[in-house]
């Protein structure tokens, strides 16, 4: 009897012990269960931390280079971006990812085209409407209103719209917007291009109904303080430098892969169309403008981790100098500078900084912008 009452003061015992560890354990067999599936449903659907936004210009107009694909590059390019399995994205759904830093399915691209001009119309728009593909124009609206015969009219983007296109701002003036008038004050320039993006909106609303808070800067020109006043508008804005949108990307300035004839080959193509966003988690300086007592300037990148980067690959060019040196900054190799070798010119220049990936064809890509002021702008910065 003594050893009954024992045995079950035991058994009781134990079962207090062991229910809510057994519970417990219960529990977290289930929730380890939860992550197992949840890293398979991640496994089974591989995530990007890029997509990559192409932009266009002119269609078939030869007697623009530099802002032309020839037809038979276009071609190439969609039927690639088909063949290789590329889902299109409207360019907002893209943004809306970046702003939320959210994993991208693989093979995401977007298609923009800058300026509204004609050939969008008669070249672009019917096969990417054979496609069934979105696409956004940006538009700089004051020469749509002066009826400018290389644009196209409102009527034709208006029966676009229908058909699925998107309309953004392109600034209504296409202004070299960083540039102070002759004498123009900082405020006065503020004002001014504040109002030129806003007529630019107010008129793609009263022509097309709507229009997302998208914007391109016009030449892919900014600095900080237009970077600044872009977004305080609540836009997302883009740029002309080349590389693929990440989602830890700066939404003041996303950079774009600029397709023009001589950089739109398909063995080229092919390699933007795959690229990954380089983990930076600093550049020093952002800001584009170029002191001219600082010329060429510097840029200090730091990476937010190795990732599975080459880094002895790492390779970083000059616009129109070619390659230049790395300089690694800590034995970690998490950072490193570029400097151009000699002054970089009035106008727009780029660091490009390359580096393969493990995976087989793929590269890292990462662009910065300089620009440098002629003497008679204000460089506009504080
Ligand atoms: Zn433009």
């Amino acid at each position: 009897m003594h050893q009954i009452i024992l045995t079950t003061r035991v058994i009781i015992l134990l079962t207090m012990c062991l229910w809510p560890h057994s519970s417990l354990l219960a529990e977290e067999t289930s929730i380890t269960n939860k992550q197992t599936n949840k890293i398979q449903t991640v496994k089974n659907q591989a995530r990007e931390n890029q997509a990559v936004i192409l932009m266009y210009h002119h269609f078939g107009v030869s007697k623009h280079p530099s802002t032309n694909i020839r037809l038979d590059q276009f071609e190439a390019h969609l039927d690639h971006l088909s063949q290789a399995g590329y889902q299109i994205w409207p360019l907002v759904k893209v943004a809306e990812y970046i702003q939320k830093n959210q994993p991208f399915p693989t093979r995401i691209a977007a298609i923009t085209i800058d300026d509204a001009y004609l050939s969008v119309y008669t070249e672009a728009y019917p096969r990417l409407l054979k496609k069934s593909w979105p696409f956004t124009v940006f538009v700089a609206t004051d020469g749509v209103d002066r009826q400018y015969r290389s644009y196209m009219s409102w009527q034709q983007m208006r029966e676009m719209k229908n058909n699925g296109v998107t309309f953004a701002n392109h600034s209504a003036s296409h202004d070299y917007l960083i540039r102070l008038k002759q004498g123009e004050t900082n405020q006065q320039w503020q004002d001014r291009v504040t109002e030129d993006i806003y007529r630019a909106q107010k008129r793609l609303k009263i022509e097309l109904g709507e229009a997302p808070k998208l914007f391109a800067y016009p030449y892919g020109e900014y600095n900080t303080k237009l970077a600044n006043i872009v977004n305080e508008m609540g836009y997302v804005a883009f740029g002309q430098h080349s590389g693929p949108a990440g989602i830890k990307g700066d939404t003041r300035a996303l950079p774009r892969f600029p397709m023009a004839e001589k950089f739109a080959e398909l063995k080229d193509f092919k390699q933007k169309i795959n690229s990954l966003a380089l983990p930076v988690e600093k550049q020093t300086p952002w800001e584009p403008t170029v002191d001219q007592n600082n010329n060429p300037p510097k840029l200090e990148i730091k990476l937010a981790n190795k990732s599975d980067m080459k880094l002895g690959q790492l390779a970083c060019f000059v616009s129109n100098q070619g390659r230049v040196a790395v300089e690694w900054l800590n034995q970690q190799k998490t950072q490193f500078s570029v400097q151009a070798t000699t002054p970089l010119p009035t106008g727009r220049s780029r660091y490009n900084c390359t580096a393969p990936s493990s995976k087989k064809g793929r590269f890292y890509w990462y662009s910065h912008l300089w620009v440098l002021s002629s003497t008679r702008d204000s460089p506009n910065r504080d």
